[in-house]
């Protein structure tokens, strides 16, 4: 079992402080919404795992089965069996998603057992479109250059796509930058619902509050001005689906 715990964490973006004093402990087998009105820091909050240079931790620190992820470059982190989507952001010319995907499946392998020569490339083509079937994707869609004209939606597949084939321990999700977008919401809550189980632990991040038409969280949390200031069950989405964040706001004016 693996367990990334964030504590006390604080984040600064060009001296300004957006994290502060963020907790959060995340096991595998369980999923956790976090969910915060926009500008809150979820986003920061995602990069900061996945080790984004521009975002600069002044305090508090992020342990990955005990340890200390912070100083490590981001393919280091997810090698270790934590998933960063958004970590590949850029188009790469001449590189298909079923390549890109087997180039970072053999990483991950390495990783674990040095010896390991990679997976063959029969027996990839044969696990990859068994993951497609699973995620009832077009198979053609592997053949694409990686991210090249992806839209929202596919962007999200692609993410999918790769946490299904790498396997990772606990996998970080945060929505699109676009605001609410139903369809990358759908995508990635279809993707969670159908590779949830007892070894992946996930963080879904939106601020979306209807989320519970999507996915089952086992927990949920709010963020509000840079710190998780409400955890509870299922019920804690539901009544922001009701009441919105602002009692979120009263009830801690004068922090945020
Ligand atoms: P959320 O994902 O909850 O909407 P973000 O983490 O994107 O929030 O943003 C939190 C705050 O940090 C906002 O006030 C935003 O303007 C600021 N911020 C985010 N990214 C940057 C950046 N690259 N440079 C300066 N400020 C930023
Ligand atoms: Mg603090
Ligand atoms: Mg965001």
């Amino acid at each position: 079992m693996s367990v990334l715990e964030i504590r006390n964490l604080h984040v600064s973006i060009e001296g300004k402080e957006i994290l502060k004093g963020l907790d959060l402990t995340v096991k595998s087998g369980e999923v956790h919404a976090i969910m915060g009105p926009n500008g809150t820091g979820k986003s920061t909050l995602s990069y900061t795992i996945m080790g984004h240079p521009a975002y600069e931790v002044t305090d508090g620190e992020i342990l990955f089965n005990g340890q200390n992820i912070l100083e490590m470059e981001t393919d280091e982190r997810s090698r270790l069996g934590l998933f960063l989507a958004f970590q590949y952001p850029v188009a790469i010319p001449g590189v298909t998603l079923a390549n890109f995907l087997r180039t970072a499946l053999n990483a991950r392998r390495k990783a674990v057992n040095p010896e390991d020569k990679g997976m063959p490339i029969p027996e990839f083509r044969k696990m990859l479109k068994e993951k497609m079937d699973m995620l009832r994707m077009d198979h053609a869609f592997a053949g694409r250059y990686l991210n090249d004209g992806f839209s929202g939606g596919e962007k999200k597949r692609a993410e999918i796509l790769q946490m299904a084939t790498l396997k990772p321990e606990i996998a970080v999700l945060d929505e699109t930058d676009s605001g609410l977008d139903i369809d990358a919401l759908r995508i990635v809550s279809e993707g969670v619902n159908t590779l949830r189980g007892k070894d992946l632990g996930v963080m879904v991040i939106t601020h979306y509050q209807r989320i519970l038409n999507y996915i089952q969280p086992d927990f949920v949390h709010v963020m509000l001005g840079g710190r998780i200031v409400e955890s509870g069950g299922p019920e804690l989405a539901l009544s922001l689906e009701e009441h919105g964040y602002e009692w979120v706001r009263e009830k801690y004016e004068g922090e945020a």
